[in-house]
């Protein structure tokens, strides 16, 4: 979203796809990353997309403690299939003090337990990416969508002919439904604190914050 100012250290373990986009993404980001795999034809295929590619495999405490893994802010554990190996290495982590571990979970068993173990961040990639293309698929105005919890969130809604320069006061979308446009994106130009007055086009992004139901009535009924 935003630009970031500061640079952070991460380190991704498993170069899997999952692992392999996280650590591109970042890297391209302008980040420092660690990218780190059991195999070395992994870290030859990754060792272009991060600072530095090491093989290494992280159920050994000592070769995560000679990496210096202790040192990164993030650490994100991307080991697939291997739930056992996903866990021990998650739990070293943590027990090393990395403060921020994100861990990919297999299924709820595999979730319970890293919640146990002091997991910060526990992902479905595969479940979250099924909501947000049920999401695309419902409507053709929902351009990317982001729960923030069981009843908010934060969608990115493409402004249709319907709104087509009315100003945000007529649109009075806080009142009317209940949801508030945080910013509007408009080609590269984002707009973070839209003027009451401004105007909106056709196709322009509005990034919306609200309750589920208040977003929905939003999208269908105004716009
Ligand atoms: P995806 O579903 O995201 O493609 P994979 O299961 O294919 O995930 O990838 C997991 C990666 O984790 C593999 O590249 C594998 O070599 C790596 N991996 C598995 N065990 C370890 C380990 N003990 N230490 C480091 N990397 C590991």
């Amino acid at each position: 979203m935003g630009k970031m100012t500061t640079k952070k250290q991460f380190a991704v373990i498993g170069l899997g796809r999952f692992g392999g986009s996280i650590c591109k993404e970042l890297y391209k980001m302008g980040h420092q990353v660690l990218a780190i795999d059991v195999r070395d034809e992994k870290v030859n295929e990754y060792a272009p997309f991060a600072t530095h590619a090491v093989i290494a495999n992280t159920t050994d405490e000592k070769a995560l403690q000679s990496i210096g893994i202790g040192n990164f802010e993030y650490v994100v554990v991307a080991i697939g299939d291997d739930i056992q190996t996903s866990i021990l290495t998650t739990l070293i982590l943590k027990e090393m003090n990395v403060p921020n571990v994100w861990v990919k979970a297999q299924n709820n068993y595999h979730h319970k337990v890293l919640e146990k173990i002091g997991a910060d961040r526990i992902i479905h990639p595969e479940q979250d990416m099924g909501i947000r293309i049920a999401q695309h698929l419902t409507s053709e105005k929902i351009v990317d969508y982001i729960e923030l919890s069981e009843e908010y969130s934060i969608v990115e809604l493409l402004a249709t002919s319907k709104i087509q320069n009315k100003s945000l006061v007529e649109l009075n979308v806080r009142a009317k439904y209940g949801c508030t446009i945080l910013a509007v994106k408009r080609g590269e130009a984002v707009n973070v604190s839209p003027l009451p007055n401004e105007l909106i086009y056709e196709k322009d992004l509005l990034i919306v914050i609200g309750h589920k139901n208040d977003l929905k009535r939003f999208e269908e009924d105004g716009m």
